[in-house]
C-alpha cells in the first residue's frame, strides 16, 4: 500500500569530550551503530504500525547493507525492491559532545546510485501503490522520474529533506510537502516560482527573490500559506512539541494540530515516524487533518525513546499516548 523512495544508510555514532581541530585526534567511546537514513527510516516506521510497505532503495553488499535490510525485514517492510551493490551502504559517521551536539559527516554512497533508470525498473511497484513517499537524500532526478511514473489516483508525499530547491513538477505532484521549520524556510527562500532550477542548490540565505520569499518571524500559518503558492496541492508543517500544521488548497484551509505532551528523551526520527505514518494513513482513506492527528501521536511517541528506527512506535504504543 506504501512505497518509501529513498535512503538507507547507517549511523555510526561516536561519543567524545570535544570534536578534533584539523591534524587532531581525540578518543571517543565505543561506536555504536545503527540503522538510519530517511527511506528506511519511513519505511521501519510504516510496518511497525501495521502498513503494508515496501522500500525502494539501494544499500552497498556489504554488511551495513545487511544491518539494514535486517532492521526493514524484522520490522515486517518488503525488500524486494532494496537493490544492492555498486557502491558501499550510505554511511552517516556522527560524533556527540557532552552537551549533545552532533557534528555528522555524510557519504552517500549507494544512495547516489539511485538512479531515474532504477524508478523505471521499478514501474510495476510503484504503478501498484496507493501512496509513494519520498525525501531527498537521494538524487533530485531519480524524484523527478519518480513523480513521472505515479499512477492516477495514488498520492506523492515528500518530505525535502535535506532541503533543496524543487522543481516545479516536483513540487506539484505533492500532496502533502511534509517539511519542518527549517526545511519550509529554505524552500520559501529558495523559492520553486522564481529561482529553482533542477540542479539548484540555492543556500537558505541565498535566494530569497521576494514574492513567496520568506522573511524572518513570519508565523507558521502564513508559511504554509506561502508554500501552497509554490504549487503543492497541500502542505504539513511539523513544529516539535507543538505539533503540526495543516493546509490544503482544496479547502484552503489551514488547521493546528496539537502533538501530546511527552518526556522527550531522543527526537532523532521524529519527523520520519511522522511522515510515515501520516502517509500510511491518506492510503487508508485518511483525510489530511485525520492522518496529521494520528501522525503527531507516532511523532510524539518516536521521541520518547533513544535512537531513531528502535524508538519507532507499534500501534499498541500509539494507542497508550
Ligand atoms: P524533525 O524531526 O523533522 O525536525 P519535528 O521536530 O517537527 O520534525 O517533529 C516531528 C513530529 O514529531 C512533530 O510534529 C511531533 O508530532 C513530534 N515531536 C517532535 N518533538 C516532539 C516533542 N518534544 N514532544 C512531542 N512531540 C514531538
Amino acid at each position: 500500500d506504501l512505497l518509501v523512495v529513498g535512503s538507507a544508510n547507517a549511523d555510526l555514532v561516536i561519543g567524545v569530550e570535544r570534536r578534533p581541530a584539523a591534524g587532531e585526534t581525540v578518543l571517543g567511546s565505543d561506536v555504536r551503530v545503527h540503522p538510519g537514513g530517511k527511506g528506511a527510516n519511513q519505511a521501519v516506521a510504516a510496518a511497525r504500525l501495521g502498513a503494508r510497505t515496501a522500500l525502494l532503495a539501494r544499500v552497498g553488499d556489504d554488511g551495513h547493507g545487511r544491518l539494514l535490510l535486517d532492521s526493514l525485514r524484522s520490522a515486517g517492510a518488503s525488500t524486494a525492491a532494496v537493490l544492492v551493490g555498486g557502491a558501499p551502504t550510505g554511511v552517516a559517521l556522527i560524533t556527540v559532545d557532552p552537551d549533545g551536539d552532533n557534528s555528522i559527516v555524510v557519504s552517500p554512497g549507494a544512495n547516489a546510485r539511485l538512479t531515474p533508470g532504477d524508478v523505471r525498473e521499478a514501474a510495476d511497484l510503484i504503478g501498484a501503490a496507493r501512496v509513494v513517499s519520498a525525501q531527498l537524500e537521494i538524487p533530485l532526478e531519480t524524484v523527478g522520474e519518480l513523480v513521472r511514473h505515479l499512477p492516477g489516483g495514488s498520492r506523492f508525499v515528500l518530505n525535502p529533506s535535506p532541503p533543496a530547491a524543487l522543481p516545479a513538477e516536483i513540487l506539484s505532484a505533492c500532496d502533502p510537502l511534509v517539511l519542518n521549520e527549517h526545511e519550509a524556510r529554505f524552500v520559501l527562500g529558495a523559492d520553486g516560482r522564481a529561482g529553482a532550477d533542477a540542479n539548484g542548490q540555492a543556500g537558505a540565505a541565498g535566494a530569497n527573490t521576494g514574492g513567496a520569499g520568506d522573511r524572518s518571524g513570519t508565523a507558521p500559518e502564513d508559511r504554509a500559506r506561502a508554500l501552497l503558492e509554490l504549487g503543492p496541492r497541500s502542505v504539513v508543517i511539523t513544529l516539535g512539541a507543538r505539533g503540526a500544521l495543516v493546509a490544503d488548497s482544496r479547502d484552503d484551509t489551514c488547521v493546528h494540530i496539537t502533538s501530546p505532551r511527552v518526556e522527550a528523551v531522543d527526537t532523532t526520527g521524529a519527523g520520519d515516524a511522522f511522515t510515515a505514518a501520516l502517509a500510511w494513513r491518506l492510503g487508508r482513506g485518511d483525510s489530511l487533518p485525520d492522518a496529521a492527528r494520528y501522525a503527531v501521536r507516532v511523532g510524539a511517541a518516536a521521541v520518547t525513546a533513544p535512537g531513531a528506527q528502535e524508538s519507532f512506535p507499534t500501534p499498541e504504543e500509539v494507542a497508550a499516548l
